[in-house]
């Protein structure tokens, strides 16, 4: 494989060229006859995998030979420069054979055993999530057990046929390759690069099973957030709901029922998004205090406090979402109906109380000063939410990294608080807003993130800043516990550090 033709040279350094050598492609647009000297690979099976899989190794340069049932069948759906025939013949001559069926077919192709001796056997297959449970040893491990004297390389499984057929620029780039044998593994990771894709060495052929989970993930890590701001969405529409909607209808026969769709959830998103925004700091800080207490860093913190900490950007970016969509339902206010008809009411009611002048001074500076701080405040999370992104989180370093993340996170939730306060004014100390008894629902928002700001300008105190400081560069109090792994590995890998 080392003598791989020029064409795929070219195309492993220079990612902007088309992945398909003009030489390669006819007038009209098909694939041409591949380069003699070229690299032959065998594919088994003509699915929707094969064909890509085919047009994307001609396209870089390879020759390749299609194994079929019927190939007389499915000869037609593939590049005219690949040879597509009986799945003796493909494997006769290539080092390289890709198997695209699926593991319950694995067993029809064990008549081809002596053919296949000492080739290697490209895995590309995925299970299905039951049959991810179902089956112990994952699938590439089943085909080594069949083919012994083959050297199977799992890879290609969480690119898609479409992925293929359209060329790397459209979807992930990574390939996971996992195989007991260095030299095979050397030699398929060329030919991953070779087609415009980056290989990533995930050890051993037992790791196979851990590379056939990943395109079975949906989201990981997005749930329980996702679940949080669900149930704070929940709660605090309720509240708003009961507060804005129910004590009106029962109290004074209002029917004030038209705020559901845009009122209620534009007072809900904006409790959602400051509550999460201080969730997300707010382990941080129960982290420091364990650590002052304890004395050490060298102690692995609770269960549930790891997992919260690894969740603090996902908790983050939703708290974003909530904010943006509450930027967006607030500019939509005034195009409701229901908004100009009160202004109307409010005019005639002017004009009958023989008002010239509406103007009320407090009023006026209170909005500014909320609206600019709200402005501020999304602005700052939208730099936090855009550097989470991991292209853009890849060109920081780490001070720079932890400096948008941690100082203008928590500048971000200072700007909000400030925007909450200037929100509720003296709203709080006013009888009236505390319809059904409850209290107006900024003040319950206020809870957790006032916490949060008051424990970080504790810690800022030298007397705990400068022992937090000593505790983080491994000093331990005398007494405190030494350090100790986990045994668990899997616990091991979850340890967090804030
Ligand atoms: P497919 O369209 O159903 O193709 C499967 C092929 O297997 C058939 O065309 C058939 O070719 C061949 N085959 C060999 N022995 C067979 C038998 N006894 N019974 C039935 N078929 C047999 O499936 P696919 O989408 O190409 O997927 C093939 C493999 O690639 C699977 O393991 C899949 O998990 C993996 N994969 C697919 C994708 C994707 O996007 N489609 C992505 C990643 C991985 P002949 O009739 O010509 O022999």
């Amino acid at each position: 494989m080392s003598n791989l033709p020029e064409v795929v040279i070219k195309m492993s350094g220079e990612m902007d060229k088309p992945l398909i050598s003009r030489r390669l492609v006819d007038s009209d647009g098909s694939l041409a006859e591949a380069p003699c000297g070229a690299p032959k690979v065998g594919i088994l099976g003509s699915g929707d995998f094969a064909r890509s899989l085919a047009t994307r190794l001609v396209g870089s340069g390879f020759s390749v030979v299609v194994g079929s049932r019927n190939p007389k069948r499915t000869a037609g759906l593939f590049p005219a420069s690949a040879q597509v025939t009986f799945q003796e013949e493909a494997v006769s001559s290539p080092e390289v054979i890709f198997v695209a069926v699926f593991r319950e077919h694995y067993a029809t192709l064990c008549s081809l055993s002596d053919q296949l001796a000492g080739k290697i056997l490209v895995d590309v297959s995925n299970p299905t999530e039951q049959e991810h449970l179902r089956h112990h040893e994952s699938n590439a491990e089943f085909l080594a057990s069949l083919f012994p004297a083959c050297t199977v390389v799992k890879a290609f499984n969480v690119i898609s046929a479409w992925t293929l057929q359209a060329g790397p620029r459209d979807g992930n780039r990574q390939v996971p390759i996992c195989s007991d044998q260095q030299e095979a593994k050397h030699t398929v990771s060329e030919m991953v690069r070779a087609m415009g894709f980056m290989p990533v060495d995930m050890g051993l052929l037992a790791s196979a099973r851990e590379v056939e989970a990943m395109p079975l993930r949906l989201l990981p890590g997005w749930k329980v957030p996702t679940l949080l701001a669900l149930g704070l969405f929940v709660c605090f529409y309720a509240y708003n709901f009961t507060r804005d909607v129910l004590q009106p209808y029962v109290q004074e026969g209002k029917n004030k029922f038209y705020k559901l769709p845009v009122s209620v959830v534009n007072t809900t998103l904006p409790c959602v998004a400051y509550v999460l925004l201080s969730l997300v700091y707010l382990p941080g800080v129960l982290a420091a205090a364990l650590q002052l207490w304890r004395g050490t860093k060298y102690r692995r913190f609770p269960d549930w406090l790891d997992h919260w900490l690894q969740h603090r950007k996902q908790i983050g970016l939703l708290s974003f979402f909530c904010a943006a969509l509450h930027a967006l339902y607030s500019f939509c206010l005034p195009l409701r109906r229901s908004h100009r008809y009160d202004l109307i009411n409010m005019a005639v009611k002017q004009v009958l109380a023989n008002k010239s002048h509406l103007w009320v001074e407090e009023e006026v500076w209170r909005m500014e000063i909320y609206l600019s701080l709200g402005v501020l405040a999304l602005g700052t999370l939208s730099l936090l939410a855009v550097t989470s992104l991991p292209s853009i989180a890849n060109s920081l370093n780490w001070r720079e990294f932890s400096f948008v993340q941690s100082t203008l996170g928590f500048v971000a939730l200072v700007l909000s608080t400030l925007h909450t306060l200037t929100y509720g004014w003296t709203r709080a100390f006013e009888e009236s807003r505390y319809k059904f008894y409850l209290p107006p629902t900024f003040t319950l928002t206020l809870l957790v993130p006032c916490v949060v700001i008051l424990a970080k300008g504790l810690f800022l105190l030298p007397c705990f800043s400068r022992r937090l400081v000593k505790i983080r560069r491994g000093w331990e109090r005398d007494g405190a516990g030494k350090f100790m792994l986990p045994t668990d590995p899997m616990l091991l890998e979850k340890t967090s550090h804030v």
